[in-house]
């Protein structure tokens, strides 16, 4: 057999094992968010704080903003002022490298934030439920990355929400890696949603392969 013959053959098991664990039901679970809402200002607050939700931890880009800009829609700002009524604290967790990305944002919404939190890692989540004096059981992350914030969020125990994209614009890498994945593993897009904009029951009980389409 020659070189790249077997390169091949070595790489087929390896491949085959990987889409096996892509299948496995325990990780189908991690990443499956409990609510499926097209955008956060479609999260009921009042439904959350019952739920026993005490503070939520927010993604910034395509969650609260477009990739990559400062500009907060009108029903953002209002939701924010629901997040506040209903008696949640909030908090910005961001990947981004710099302040200079999530500070204006978070200023002009009130509330603090995290950069550099290396989602899905554990790290940012526990540095912002410090902040926030929150437990896990008492907190939610909020986030357009099946990848990122639902996995993290999901790793430690945290009720988690899945809100669609904002913008198509955002990196390449999730664009090209992340997005393909979330479709493979049962992600509906935006259009598929009903008009009241919420999808999928409040309990994790659907399998992954039915991901948004309701309980
Ligand atoms: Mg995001």
């Amino acid at each position: 057999m020659c070189s790249r013959s077997l390169a091949v053959a070595e790489a087929v098991p390896r491949l085959t094992a990987g889409c096996c664990l892509f299948h496995n039901k325990a990780m189908h679970a991690t990443l499956r968010p409990h609510w499926l809402v097209a955008q956060v200002s479609d999260i009921n607050c009042a439904a959350l704080a019952a739920r026993g939700v005490q503070a939520v931890i927010l993604d910034l880009d395509n969650t609260l903003t477009p990739w990559r800009s400062f500009d907060i829609a009108p029903a953002v700002m209002a939701w924010m002022a629901q997040v506040k009524a209903a008696g949640l604290r909030a908090c910005i967790v961001s990947n981004a490298a710099t302040a200079r990305r999530v500070r204006p944002v978070a200023e002009e919404l009130g509330v603090p934030w995290i950069t550099r939190a290396c989602k899905p890692l554990p790290g940012g989540f526990h540095r912002a439920m410090q902040l926030l004096g929150s437990t896990p059981e008492t907190t939610a992350m909020i986030g357009d990355q099946m990848f990122t914030d639902i996995l993290g969020g999901n790793r430690l125990g945290l009720f988690t929400i899945l809100v669609e994209p904002i913008s198509p614009h955002e990196a390449w890498t999730t664009s090209l890696l992340q997005r393909p994945l979330e479709r493979l593993l049962g992600r509906v897009p935006r259009e598929a949603f009903p008009s009241d904009g919420v999808q999928g029951g409040d309990e994790r009980a659907q399998p992954i392969d039915q991901l948004g389409t309701g309980v």
